[in-house]
């Protein structure tokens, strides 16, 4: 009993990601078919504009051209996020910001984070072992022109405009990856004796025959949810943010620097993003209706943005926290919203669909007898994957200092903390992190990212049984003026962002 057929549902960036990792992986040697069904008349999100750098490695596997991809999909480089006020009230305390830098923190050259504890210099964090900040605050690029696709001086990932990069994704997969494209409505689902899925019933083109569903239809989950009933886990009592409001506002004027990070302010019930692309930027507030009202939360939005874009209207967006109880259940994998969702802090969605299509399309069962061990194993990966996220983007509010609205409170009372967090972070108030706290390949966010977080923020570890980690404070100060140098010598060569963006635009960027 050979897999031949994989028909996805739903033409969102999800399903195209799908389709083209399923299809660059089993297509053309295994013989596998991949058909994906959207309907005309039910819109995507249309939002999901950061991404993280995995994005970098996924368009280089996928074949696609980075100049290519750059003009097409408005898209800008994305070196970081900027966390403003997220740590004190800026009412008390006046406007603060760390970055959460794409480049790795340079530990292993030379380990600054205990003489940083020990209050050996003013500096960052941040400052104290990387240089991307400085090139981000600097509104620089992270690579030079002639810097070949994919490979920049510092590491980055993009902004984009979400219904362009779908669109270029669905070319890409049906162009060149022979991918079956059927736009229509699906009606009703055909079930086997067994209750695994026989069939998508659509409007025009007859019933829908496959091996493997891929349920890539938003938060409505028509198969996983629908269909098989398999259960949503709320996980609002521990990231409360439910709801958005999106606008899309333009530049003043063609030269108008773009940001080369995402910036991300928080509010008093939740946090706006900002990202500029080429020709506008996106905007959104994420906040919880349970501690603002809607009108609250677009007044806060429109404070933030400034009169000029009154007469530009928002979009608000309900959005479910949490996931599926399961991923995988009988013939049917669940893949982007309708296979779970957190608010868009740390741009978890694309990160975390791209990595699970690719891991499915990797892991892929060539038979039917492989399926129940291929469903346990994704199920327990996946889930844990989404645990690890949901303790990372708590993160960020729990170990706030900030209690100036009801908010801020409840995400730094205890009881919303899951344990696993709460482990961690009391054994971090002795230990510095290592990286033998991140074991799971399929964890997302590591020691690096917990660094920036965990310090950014002012999280205290004690250094007192620490001495012998800090004894070389004239290593520490060469160290520090080696990165000095680097970072001035950085800031001198990387071109100005929009100056790349604009050169990108019209010569593209050389391959090798
Ligand atoms: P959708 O885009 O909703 O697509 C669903 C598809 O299913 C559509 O094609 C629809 O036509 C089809 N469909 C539904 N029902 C039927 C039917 N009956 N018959 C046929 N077809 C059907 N992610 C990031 O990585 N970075 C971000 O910065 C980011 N920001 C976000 C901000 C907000 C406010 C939200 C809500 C999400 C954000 N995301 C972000 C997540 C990102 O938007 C999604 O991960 C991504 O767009 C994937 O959506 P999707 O493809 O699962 O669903």
């Amino acid at each position: 009993m050979k897999i031949k057929q994989i028909v996805i549902l739903g033409g969102g960036t999800a399903g195209w990601l799908a389709a083209n990792h399923l299809a660059k992986k089993l297509n053309l040697p295994n013989g596998i078919n991949v058909t994906l069904v959207e309907s005309p008349n039910i819109p995507t999100i249309g939002v999901g504009e950061g991404t993280v750098p995995a994005m970098r490695e996924s368009l280089k596997y996928l074949g696609i051209d980075e100049g290519d991809f750059i003009k097409r999909c408005d898209a800008t480089f994305k070196q970081s996020i900027k966390f403003v006020n997220w740590t004190h009230d800026p009412a008390a305390h006046g406007n603060h910001y760390y970055h959460h830098l794409f480049d790795y923190p340079l530990i292993n050259q030379f380990n600054s984070t205990p003489y940083w504890l020990n209050k050996h210099c003013q500096l960052s964090y941040a400052e104290t072992v990387a240089v991307q900040g400085k090139i981000c605050d600097l509104g620089l690029a992270p690579k030079m022109v002639t810097d070949p696709q994919y490979q920049g001086t510092t590491a980055y990932a993009y902004h984009l405009d979400a219904a362009k990069f779908s669109q270029m994704l669905t070319e890409n997969a049906v162009d060149k990856l022979g991918v079956i494209h059927i736009k229509d409505d699906v009606t009703d689902v055909i079930l086997h004796t067994d209750g695994s899925i026989k069939a998508l019933v659509t409007q025009q083109n007859g019933n829908i025959f496959g091996d493997v569903f891929i349920d890539c239809s938003g938060f409505n989950s028509l198969l996983m949810g629908e269909k098989l009933g398999i259960d949503f886990v709320d996980k609002s009592d521990i990231l409360f943010a439910d709801h958005a409001l999106a606008i899309q506002v333009p530049y003043q004027n063609v030269s108008q620097p773009i940001a080369s990070h995402t910036i991300s302010t928080a509010q008093q019930a939740g946090w706006i993003w900002d990202i500029g692309l080429t020709e506008r930027r996106g905007v959104g507030h994420v906040y919880s209706s349970n501690h603002t009202s809607h009108e609250q939360a677009e007044r806060d939005l429109r404070d933030y943005l400034g009169s000029e874009f009154d007469n530009i209207s928002t979009r608000r967006i309900k959005m479910h926290i949490g996931y599926r109880a399961k991923f995988w259940h009988k013939n049917c994998v669940a893949l982007g919203l309708s296979q779970g969702f957190v608010e868009p802090l740390e741009a978890t969605g694309l990160l975390v669909f791209d990595a699970t299509a690719r891991m499915l399309a990797e892991q892929f069962p060539m038979e039917h007898a492989e399926m129940p061990l291929a469903e346990k194993r994704f199920n327990q990966r996946i889930r844990q994957t989404w645990d690890r996220v949901i303790d990372f983007i708590k993160l960020h509010y729990c170990i706030s200092k900030r209690r100036d609205s009801a908010f801020w409170r409840d995400n730094t009372d205890p009881r919303s903390i899951p344990d696993s967090l709460q482990e961690n972070l009391e054994y971090w108030r002795f230990k510095i992190p290592t990286e033998y706290d991140f074991h799971n390949k399929l964890s997302i966010f590591n020691l690096d990212n917990y660094l920036y977080v965990l310090y950014g923020m002012e999280f205290e570890t004690s250094s007192q049984n620490q001495q012998f980690q800090y004894q070389d404070v004239d290593g520490y100060r060469a160290w520090l003026k080696e990165l000095a140098n680097y970072r001035d010598h950085l800031s001198k060569t990387l071109p100005e962002h929009r100056v790349l963006i604009d050169k990108i635009k019209k010569y593209g960027i050389q391959s090798v």
